[in-house]
């Protein structure tokens, strides 16, 4: 019996991995009839974690929404197959039924694994494991030729660590080998209070010498904060903690509740209930949607709300919206030396709580990511999201203040948020001569570059209620195919 099913699972994964071939092809076929018009094209895969306003023309882009599929687990290399448009959810839910998981799996449940590597993505495990795409083995890619490249840390390495945080400006990823490590049911998570940046910065660097697996910190003011620190358990310490579910509390705000106790504190969560913590209200970035709309944010209002103010939702509600036009939502990465600085500068300028980081493992390979900065062992994410800032102009320049001492600082921001860099200053912080070699080597240069993907250059037309009414009625943009060919309005000048 038990030989029949591996049989099957073999035909089957044969199954899937002919089909995805076929799937390449086509892909192929489109991307050398570009190639040969000279026709610059963008990677449309149907959803999106950035909060820039996303907009495809049918006719100069590549749909990749239907590499879906995770193609094998092989439970002792404990690696997966997968395609880019795997969700992380995805990802995770089939490599439990192995008793595996990949080992940064991203707090949003629908950052897909070709998003993660070529936008970068970090969970509180990065101090151990880095960022996403330091725990891929290997890419298939298809380069802007059309023409097809498998790219790894031993072979054809100088387009493996190029690619990763390029937003598919040196080609189309269409398949990844994602390491795994075992798993277990539980984490479990202890809150260590903390007074002020430096303790949180202390704290965090403490407890990345541990064993522990996950570390981040919550600070809810200047002076009160908390540092939470994760295990993998298949055993329940505390009381066992759920975050997934209607009725449940939103996780920041049960840490926001550990914080004010002031006290040191053990609970335990389920695993996925853990890994997707901040998935409702993502952060606590949604709570802005009952300040814009006055409605009372109470746990009743978030309970009838639940199925609209989880993250896939939220971001067709961005997307559609374009409201992220005036909230500071920004994640910034600085090297360890600088992290102080910088939160005592979002605190002057802009007294934005509750803002979180944790420590990312450093790795320079990657020169376009952002955790390749130099000189330090660990960089630190810290996410500032929420401040509502108007008139459009005045958004701008608190952005771009905000650019301006990050690069003071020797710091990178991540481009799913609104970027506003010059060009000039862009380049002054990544090296354009090798982007530029490498855009030639791969065939790469009729690809938009970097630089025009992720500079934000249009303004849009904000419309919350409108928004809000497709989103519930499951008719956002980003809710189906139709955001291509534009989705709003045409910028406004
Ligand atoms: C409030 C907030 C908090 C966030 N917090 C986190 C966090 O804690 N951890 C984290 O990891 N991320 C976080 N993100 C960001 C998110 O991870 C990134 O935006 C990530 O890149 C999103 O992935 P995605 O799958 O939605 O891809 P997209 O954002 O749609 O794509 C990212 C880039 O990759 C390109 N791309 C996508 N698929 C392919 C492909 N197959 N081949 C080539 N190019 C491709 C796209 O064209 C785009 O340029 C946060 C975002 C927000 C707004």
């Amino acid at each position: 019996m038990k030989d029949s099913f591996g049989v099957f699972f073999v035909c089957y994964d044969r199954v899937m991995i002919e089909e995805h071939k076929n799937a390449v092809k086509i892909i192929q076929t489109q991307v050398r009839d570009y190639y040969s018009r000279k026709v610059p094209f963008r990677v449309y895969h149907g959803s999106t974690n950035a909060t820039r306003v996303m907009s495809f023309k049918r006719s100069e882009m590549v749909d990749v929404s239907n590499l879906d599929k995770v193609l094998h687990v092989d439970t002792k290399r404990q690696v997966a197959l997968v395609e880019p448009n795997v969700p992380m959810d995805m990802l995770l839910d089939t490599t439990l039924k192995y008793g595996l998981m990949p080992p940064v799996v991203t707090e949003f449940p629908g950052i897909t694994v070709g998003g993660a590597i070529q936008g970068g993505a970090i969970e509180a495990g990065s101090f151990k494991w880095g960022v996403f795409s330091n725990t891929i083995n290997e890419v298939e890619m298809i380069l802007g030729d059309g023409s097809i490249i498998k790219a790894s840390p031993t072979s054809n390495q100088d387009l493996f660590f190029g690619a990763a945080g390029s937003y598919g400006s040196l080609g189309l990823i269409t398949s990844a080998e994602v390491r795994l490590i075992p798993a277990k049911k539980y984490v479990t998570i202890t809150h260590l209070p903390v007074a002020s940046f430096q303790d949180g910065l202390d704290k965090t660097l403490k407890y990345t010498k541990s064993s522990c697996d996950f570390i981040e910190c919550g600070m809810f003011s200047k002076d009160r904060g908390t540092v939470v620190i994760g295990n993998l358990s298949d055993t329940v310490e505390g009381k066992l903690m759920r975050f997934s579910r209607a009725r449940d509390p939103w996780y920041y705000l049960y840490v926001e509740n550990n914080a004010r106790l002031k006290k040191t504190v053990t609970d335990t969560v389920p695993l996925r209930d853990y890994i997707f913590r901040f998935d409702r209200g993502a952060f606590w970035a949604a709570q802005l949607a009952f300040t814009q709309s006055g409605l009372p944010f109470n746990w009743l209002t978030r309970f009838i709300l639940d199925r609209f103010l989880r993250t896939r939702k939220l971001y067709q509600a961005v997307q559609e919206s374009a409201a992220a036009q005036r909230y500071i939502c920004q994640d910034i990465v600085l090297p360890t030396r600088t992290l102080v600085p910088f939160l005592d500068f979002i605190d002057k300028e802009f007294n934005m709580y509750p803002t979180g980081f944790c420590a990312v493992k450093a790795d320079t390979k990657s020169p376009l990511l952002f955790n390749g900065i130099e000189d330090t062992d660990y960089v630190f994410n810290v996410g500032v999201y929420g401040l509502r800032i108007e008139p459009y102009e005045k958004f701008v320049a608190a952005n771009r203040q905000i650019e301006a001492e990050t690069t003071k600082l020797g710091g990178r921001k991540w481009f799913y948020a609104h970027s506003y860099y010059t060009e000039k200053e862009f380049w002054n912080i990544y090296n354009k001569h090798w982007y530029g070699k490498l855009r030639n080597k791969y065939h790469a240069t009729t690809l938009p570059d970097i630089y025009s993907r992720t500079r934000v250059n249009d303004k849009y037309r904000v419309h919350t209620k409108g928004a809000a009414i497709k989103t519930l009625l499951g008719k956002a943009n980003y809710a189906s195919k139709s955001s291509c060919d534009s989705v709003h309005d045409g910028p406004t000048r």
